[in-house]
């Protein structure tokens, strides 16, 4: 049964946008894009579904999540100052306050704000991968679960790597055609030079994506070129012994193996020239995280310095525990203001990082992110007749600069409506939603 949805506009981020288009879906695949009048000729039989003054476009691609923190949205805004003090409040409430039963509602809440917002596809990095990936297949979601690894003493490097890997066979016994996994060893301070030798080889070896957290702030600077400031204290106090390499974070992840892996590196905010060289000449790819950069003080990454060196560049929220939302729509905007409307970013680049780029990131290039015959039917409509959004002259401009995931109307992944109407499909919010509380109440 083919369904035809049409919209005053169609933005298929492959081909010029269509004023008054239309998508045909048929079972996950979508079997045509064009205008109104050509599709219905094409497909007589089929059901239309007319959304008015509206854009369809490909689904939103977040490239960095941390879907199973999203109960922790606002919990952690006074250490914000103090990147240490973050990370370890956070850690603490995800491994000591929150059961695994915990962790899975919450990701699952994370998964329905993403649907809501139109985002189709995640990459998500998650130490507990088994509850992400429960989630993502719960709401409907596409997406990669990078399994998260931590270790940052060598001497334990083997065990910890060894754990890693009974994850990631755990994990693929429950892969889709939606969910994939992937590794990821956290962060260049959070994790050994032996440890993420051994990860590189492994992902090359299994052909599984990595994704990896790199340059993101100035403590990690500190640690790698001069082996000093509060990461280099707290492996001191720990007893882990640290020489610095004395380089850039992504000069050292090439020195360890991890840019032979083609990873996908979030946030790249503390990279050079030669950095960016070494980015693209290894094919590496970039979660851009403009929001949670911001938030948390690290800086501005250089994107328009990747869009100009053709590097695979995505969009991310990073955790709502940073970010405090999952909206793609509000990344691009913040990633074109936050770049002082460097001449060079677009609004159709920043539709095309937020779908087409975002999928290159995860690997699903094939499948998903622009509206074409044969690609899966991973698409979104947004509404575009809100007092905030009237008058419309371009579609992408409104879309950029005056929408946001809450002018969503409808989710569609594979061809499954996901959300519709206000509500996620799939699973029941209300329960979910007392559970996030009871989770608060617990955590404060
Ligand atoms: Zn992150």
């Amino acid at each position: 049964m083919t369904t035809i949805y049409a919209a005053r506009w169609v933005l298929p981020v492959s081909s010029a946008p269509i004023e008054h288009g239309a998508v045909a879906v048929d079972g996950p695949t979508i079997v045509g894009v064009g205008s109104v009048a050509e599709i219905q000729l094409r497909f007589p039989e089929a059901r239309v579904e007319s959304f008015g003054e509206s854009v369809i476009l490909p689904g939103f691609v977040n490239t960095h999540t941390h879907l199973e923190l999203t109960a922790l949205r606002g919990y952690l805004e006074n250490e914000e100052h103090d990147f240490f003090a973050w990370l370890r409040k956070l850690t603490l409430a995800r491994l000591e306050r929150m059961t695994p039963e915990d962790i899975r509602d919450s990701a699952t809440w994370g998964a329905c704000e993403a649907v809501r917002a139109g985002i189709t596809c995640v990459g998500d990095a998650s130490d507990s991968g088994m509850m992400s990936m429960l989630a993502l297949r719960e709401v409907g979601l596409r997406g990669v679960v990078f399994q998260e690894s931590f270790g940052p003493d060598p001497r334990l490097s083997e065990e910890n790597f060894g754990k890693l890997r009974a994850k990631v066979a755990e994990l693929r016994e429950i892969e889709s055609e939606l969910v994939r996994v992937g590794v990821s060893p956290h962060a260049p301070y959070t994790v050994c030079r032996p440890q993420l030798e051994l990860i590189a080889e492994f992902a090359i070896a299994e052909s599984l994506p990595l994704m990896m957290h790199a340059a993101e702030s100035k403590a990690e600077e500190l640690l790698l070129r001069e082996g000093v400031g509060i990461f280099a204290e707290g492996l001191a106090k720990r007893g882990i012994e640290w020489t610095p390499p004395r380089v850039s974070t992504i000069q050292y992840l090439n020195e360890c193996g991890i840019l032979g892996t083609r990873p996908l590196l979030a946030h790249c905010i503390r990279v050079d020239d030669r950095d960016v060289e070494l980015l693209r000449e290894t094919g590496a790819k970039v979660a851009h995280c403009p929001k949670s950069n911001a938030k948390l003080g690290h800086g501005r990454a250089p994107l328009a310095k990747f869009l100009t060196a053709a590097i695979t560049t995505g969009l991310g929220s990073d955790s709502v525990a940073s970010n405090n939302t999952c909206d793609l729509l509000e990344e691009a905007r913040f990633a074109v203001l936050l770049a002082l409307k460097n001449p060079l970013l677009t609004v159709s680049q920043m539709v095309r990082a937020a779908t087409a780029g975002g999928a290159q990131c995860l690997g699903f290039e094939k499948g998903i992110g622009v509206l074409g015959e044969g690609y899966q039917a991973d698409l979104v409509v947004v509404g575009l007749d809100g007092t905030h959004q009237l008058p419309v002259y371009d579609p992408a401009t409104t879309l950029i600069f005056a929408s946001s995931g809450r002018d969503v109307l409808l989710t569609i992944i594979a061809g499954r409506e996901v959300y519709r109407d206000r509500r996620v499909l799939n699973v029941d919010e209300e329960r979910l939603k007392a559970r996030i509380n009871e989770i608060v109440r617990k955590l404060s």
